[in-house]
C-alpha cells in the first residue's frame, strides 16, 4: 500500500514541516514534551484498527487477545510506578479522566472544590465554561494575594462552610508543591472525596521528583503525555478497589465506546521507559533545569508568580517589564521559542491578553537540556523581550533574529527525531 507521502502528499508535508518546527524551536510549553522513537512507533501501530469495549477478559468483541495483553502491562506498569493497587488506562484524555470520576462520585447540582481557573486551576476543574462548571455547584479556591500560594486556610474555611462532596487538588499553571496530607485533612473532615490531578506533574511524581498524592488522594487522574512524556490519554489511579470499580463503569460504559489501544500500547511503553533509572535523572534534571530558568529571569527583572518554582514551570509576571502575554508569546515565537500566554493570579487583563507566560522545562530537557542550556534559554527570553514596547505588536525584530539564530545554533547540538 502506499505510503503517506504518496498517498497524501499535503498532510505529509504538514507533518514534516512540524518535524521541523520542532526540531528548530526551542519548546517551552510547560505541557509538552517530545515522545520517544517507540511510543511513536506504538502509538502508529496497527492496533488502531482493534475495537475492545470493555476491560481485558471481559471484552464484548473477539480476537482482543494481543490488546489484552497490551492494556495488561500498561495497567501493571502504571500501578508499580505510582505505586497504586488499581489503574485504569482507557481513558482518551485528561479531561475524559476527570469527567469519569465526576461521574463515578457526583451527581448534577453536587457541590465540588477546585482551584480557580485564573489561579491555575485547569477548564475541568470547575470553570463555567466547562460542564465542570455548568453541571456541578463549584465553589472554587484561590491563591493568598500576597504570596500566590494556595491558601490553605480558606480551602478549610469554605469547604466547613459548603460541605462539598469532593475536593479537587492539582492544576495547569501552579508552581509549587501541593499539602496533600492537609488537603486530606479537610476532606476527612467534612467528609469529601480527595482527588488530585496530577497531569502536569505525573512525570515528576513517577520520577521521584514530585511528593506523591499517595497515601493522601482517594483518587488520582492525569494526562499521560506531559512531564510523564507518553502519548497524549489519559489515566485514573486509585488504591480503593470500590472506586475502581465505580471508575471502570464510567469510562466504559459511562463515557467511552471504544477505548484506543494503539495509544494504550503507547501508555504501557512510555510507563516502562519511565520505570528506568534515566527517567528519574530526567525528572531530577526537569526540576533543576526549571530552577535554573528561574534563577536567570529573575536576575534579569522579571517576576515570578510565587517567586519562584517546585515543579518544571515557571509563571513569569511580566508586569515590570509592561509587557502583556499576548506581546511577549508572539515576540518569543518569533526568536524560536515557544510558549504560551498565561493569566496570572488576579490578572488585570483579558484571558486572550493576560500579564504573564507559562515556560516549562520537559520537552527540552528531553532534547538534553542542561543547567547550563537553560541558562542561556533564561538569557535568550530577555534579550528578546527586553526593549519590546509595551503594545509590543511591532516586536523588537533585531534582537529576536538574533535570538533565534542562536536558537538554531543550541537546537542543533540536541537534535530530536533523527535531525
Ligand atoms: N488536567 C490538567 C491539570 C491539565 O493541565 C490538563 C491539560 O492541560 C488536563 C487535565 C486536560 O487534559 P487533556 O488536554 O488531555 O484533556
Amino acid at each position: 500500500t502506499a505510503s503517506l507521502a504518496e498517498s497524501d502528499p499535503e498532510i505529509a508535508s504538514t507533518i514534516a514541516k512540524e518535524l521541523t518546527r520542532l526540531q528548530d524551536h526551542i519548546e517551552l510549553i510547560a505541557s509538552e514534551n517530545i515522545v520517544s522513537r517507540a511510543v511513536l512507533e506504538a502509538q502508529g501501530s496497527i492496533m488502531t484498527n482493534k475495537y475492545a469495549e470493555g476491560y481485558p477478559g471481559r471484552r464484548y468483541y473477539g480476537g482482543c487477545e494481543f490488546v489484552d495483553i497490551a492494556e495488561n502491562i500498561a495497567i501493571d506498569r502504571a500501578k508499580t510506578l505510582f505505586g497504586c493497587a488499581f489503574a485504569n488506562v482507557q481513558a482518551n484524555s485528561g479531561s475524559q479522566a476527570n469527567q469519569a470520576v465526576f461521574l463515578a462520585l457526583l451527581k448534577p447540582g453536587d457541590t465540588f472544590m477546585g482551584l480557580d481557573l485564573s489561579a491555575g486551576g485547569h477548564l475541568t476543574h470547575g470553570s463555567s465554561v466547562n460542564m465542570s462548571g455548568k453541571w456541578f455547584n463549584v465553589v472554587p479556591y484561590n491563591v493568598r494575594p500576597d504570596d500566590q500560594r494556595i491558601d490553605m486556610d480558606a480551602v478549610e474555611k469554605l469547604a466547613r462552610e459548603h460541605k462539598p462532596k469532593l475536593i479537587l487538588a492539582g492544576g495547569s499553571a501552579y508552581a509549587r508543591h501541593w499539602d496533600f496530607a492537609r488537603f486530606r485533612a479537610i476532606c476527612d473532615e467534612v467528609g469529601a472525596y480527595f482527588m488530585v490531578d496530577i497531569a502536569h506533574f505525573a512525570g515528576l511524581v513517577a520520577g521521584g521528583a514530585h511528593p506523591s498524592p499517595f497515601p493522601h488522594a482517594h483518587v488520582v487522574t492525569s494526562t499521560t503525555h506531559k512531564t510523564l512524556r507518553g502519548p497524549r490519554g489519559g489515566l485514573i489511579l486509585t488504591n480503593d478497589e470500590g472506586l475502581a470499580k465505580k471508575i471502570n463503569s464510567a469510562i466504559f460504559p459511562g463515557l467511552q465506546g471504544g477505548p484506543l489501544m494503539h495509544v494504550i500500547a503507547a501508555k504501557a511503553v512510555a510507563f516502562g521507559e519511565a520505570l528506568r533509572p534515566e527517567f528519574r535523572a530526567y525528572a531530577a534534571q526537569v526540576v533543576a533545569n526549571a530552577k535554573v530558568l528561574a534563577d536567570t529571569l529573575l536576575k534579569a527583572g522579571f517576576a515570578l508568580v510565587t517567586g519562584g518554582t517546585d515543579n518544571h514551570l515557571l509563571l513569569v509576571d511580566l508586569r515590570p517589564k509592561s509587557l502583556t502575554g499576548k506581546a511577549a508569546e508572539a515576540a518569543l515565537g518569533r526568536a524560536h521559542l515557544t510558549c504560551n500566554k498565561n493569566g496570572i493570579p488576579f490578572d488585570p487583563e483579558k484571558p486572550m491578553v493576560t500579564s504573564g507566560i507559562r515556560l516549562g522545562t520537559p520537552a527540552a530537557t528531553s532534547r538534553g537540556f542542561g543547567a547550563p542550556e537553560f541558562a542561556q534559554v533564561g538569557a535568550f527570553i530577555a534579550e528578546a523581550l527586553d526593549g519590546l514596547s509595551s503594545n509590543g505588536e511591532a516586536g523588537n525584530a533585531a534582537a529576536e533574529a538574533a535570538v533565534a539564530a542562536k536558537v538554531g545554533e543550541l537546537t542543533r547540538r540536541f537534535p530530536v527525531y533523527g535531525q
